[in-house]
């Protein structure tokens, strides 16, 4: 082994230059956003390139309460000495290394490998690579997540003595900076896939963890659940009992679930009050069970509700296995959702997991996206007629699909739109359709009847498209339409199956229409979900009989009801429409009793109408 002659002043000179270029350099990069390491490596590599002297450089960092160190980065001529190098892992070196000293104080240690007591256990070894001395340096302090240790070799012992530390604690300076700001974005970057409220992955984080599961899944050909979690009713808890106990049950129920499945299940909330589970390595039989096990615990739990009360609450599960249930996560998670629907619409408190209905129901999903898309979806029109003399006074417009395949089944695809909520889009639609085929009639001079459109809570709560809806009423069919009447031909039927709720939401969404002259029939009385109350609570011009409600006008107690229906008719001012009348009989009951008006097979079945026809 040479050692290298003293270095000359001049020499110096260039040296210092070199090397506070070189770490200028560096420090050029440290703003770039890496992460410790990447911070730290360019300056053990800048070091080493500046200059021939500087033999060895490496880097480590860990947890602050790391005791034995080894270098994780090594770079220089003499980088086979600082592979075998472990510092702190017997008595001598705990104490004496220069590198665990540094950490200790925080200030640069320098040491010569010849002169320098803490040197001893790796002299020998040194001097074989040519190092004659060495400076440390720490980075971090001691209550950061994150420490650092820079070690740096020279081949004369006076190196740095006679270049001064002054560049590398400028650098040093630096590097910390960046190293905290590192430290923060990480930081920053955990809240942001953390939900606030329970501390679960967020929807983003959990879509990721999904895909990088999925992608392995497929690849081992191994089974995995979905469980699709939905806290049931909690809009009641959350009025009932206020937001801050809504917010504890969500993240009990968030505490529960991570209680309750593996640490290699993974666990996100997914929305509001829904979470979604990831069971690796779990087959359907399983996945049921899970899903069983954290059902019974949440309904035995209680939940705190302010100090002396508490709240229960129970959920429903929608479950979904890899690969039975779908090949793609998008399908998955649709079937996930699907059977939450089905649990939920079964009564809750359940877990489901989506029946051939429901897996149909997707598929006429896609088929209604693709007739909206391609506006194949048309109004076939049945007539209303008045029962007193078999005038056709109004026509209802009803949505059919035809595809390639056949005509679809019309409550299917209905359902289907609802359970992916594009009612809107449909009714929005239709109405466009049925606004311009008024407007045509009116032209052709046909006789003017009304016409009823079913129209969801859906549409009322897309504003937008209700605004075009309106727009287009006064534009089109206002000229043909209106004469001199202030009742327009348009007609919205609003069924009592959908739960209207705010009914101060609904009178404000439909005040303009009903400004304009547009009239309220209220579909399907009797149905089931009756309530007197709707008819109070809008102005409906027209109360359509359920078909079920209809047929009992057989009975001598259905006509009964049927009879006090039509006085409480007459006595709010609306008119009666009995649905699904099949026969002749049923249709002379009726008039007897002095239902206005009906419609159903025995008169008209629904029909297309093409609006460019003159006959
Ligand atoms: P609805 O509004 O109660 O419509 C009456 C339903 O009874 C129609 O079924 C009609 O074809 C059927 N019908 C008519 N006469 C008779 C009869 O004599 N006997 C029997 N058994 N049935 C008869 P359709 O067309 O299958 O529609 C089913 C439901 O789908 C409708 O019930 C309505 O709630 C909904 N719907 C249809 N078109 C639309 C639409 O454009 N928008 C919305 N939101 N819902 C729609
Ligand atoms: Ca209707
Ligand atoms: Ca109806």
């Amino acid at each position: 082994m040479t050692v290298a002659n003293p270095l000359a002043d001049a020499t110096v000179q260039a040296e210092r230059e070199a090397l506070t270029a070189a770490l200028l350099q560096a420090a050029a990069h440290l703003a770039q956003g890496q992460d410790a390491e990447g911070i730290l490596r360019p300056f053990c590599e800048a070091l080493v390139a500046a200059s021939r002297h500087i033999r060895l450089a490496w880097m480590w960092l860990g947890a602050p309460d790391t005791t034995i160190i080894r270098p994780a980065y090594v770079v220089g001529p003499a980088h086979e000495y600082a592979q075998a190098l472990v510092l702190g892992a017997d008595e001598a070196t705990r104490s004496l290394s220069p590198g665990l000293r540094a950490l200790a104080n925080g200030r640069p240690v320098m040491a010569t490998v010849r002169s320098d007591p803490t040197f001893a256990p790796w002299r020998a070894e040194a001097l074989r690579h040519g190092l004659e001395v060495s400076v440390s340096f720490s980075f971090g302090e001691a209550n950061d997540n994150q420490r650092g240790l820079v070690a740096i070799y020279a081949d004369q012992a006076d190196y740095f003595t006679r270049l001064g530390l002054n560049p590398f604690v400028a650098f040093q300076h630096l590097a910390q900076v960046a190293l905290t700001q590192a430290a923060l974005r990480e930081r920053l970057n955990t809240l942001a896939t953390l939900d606030s409220l329970t501390g679960l992955l967020n929807r983003g984080a959990m879509q990721a963890a999904l895909e990088g599961h999925h992608a392995q899944a497929q690849c081992q050909r191994q089974a995995y659940c979905l469980l699709l979690l939905d806290i049931d009713r909690f809009k009641l808890i959350n009025d009932g009992y206020g937001h801050v106990v809504g917010d504890n049950v969500i993240r009990d129920v968030g505490k529960v679930l991570q209680e309750m499945l593996r640490p290699e299940d993974r666990v996100g909330r997914w929305g509001g009050e829904e979470f979604l589970c990831l069971l690796p390595g779990t087959d359907c039989a399983t996945g049921n069970r899970v899903a069983e096990d954290l059902r019974a615990r949440i309904m035995d739990h209680t939940f705190p509700a302010g100090t002396v009360r508490t709240v229960r609450a129970t959920v429903s599960q929608g479950l979904a296995c890899f690969p039975t249930d779908g090949r793609n996560i998008e399908e998955l998670l649709n079937h996930a959702d699907m059977g939450l629907y089905e649990a939920k619409r079964d009564g809750r408190n359940r877990v489901a997991r989506a029946s051939d209905r429901g897996r149909s129901l997707f598929a006429t999903a896609q088929q209604l996206e693709a007739a909206l898309t391609s506006g194949q979806v048309r109004p076939a029109y049945q007539p209303i007629i008045a029962l007193s003399d078999g005038h056709i006074m109004a026509k209802e417009a009803l949505a059919r699909i035809i595809t390639p395949e056949g005509v679809l089944e019309t409550e299917h695809f209905i359902e289907a739109a609802d359970r992916f909520q594009w009612l809107h889009r449909l009714d929005h639609d239709m109405i466009g359709q049925v606004i311009e085929h008024c407007a045509a009639e009116r032209k052709a001079r046909r006789p003017r009847i009304a016409y009823f459109v079913n129209v969801s809570i859906d549409l009322l709560h897309h504003a937008e498209r209700v605004q075009d809806l309106l727009d287009r009423i006064t534009r089109t069919t206002m000229p043909c339409c209106t004469d001199t009447d202030a009742e327009k031909p348009l007609v919205i039927e609003i069924t009592e199956r959908q739960f209207l709720g705010d009914f101060d939401a609904v009178r404000r969404t439909l005040a303009p229409f009903l400004a304009f002259g547009i009239r309220l029939a209220l579909d399907d009385f009797g149905s089931g979900y009756s309530s007197f109350r709707y008819l109070t609570e809008l102005p409906f011009a027209f109360v359509k009989l359920d078909r079920g409600l209809v047929k009992r006008v057989r009975t001598a107690q259905g006509r009964r009801i049927l009879r006090g229906l039509q006085d409480l008719a007459g006595d709010l001012g609306f008119r009666t429409i009995a649905e699904g009348v099949e026969d002749e009989d049923c249709a002379d009951a009726l008039a007897a009793i002095g239902i206005d008006w009906a419609q159903g097979h025995y008169f008209a079945a629904p029909r297309f109408e093409d609006t460019h026809e003159t006959g």
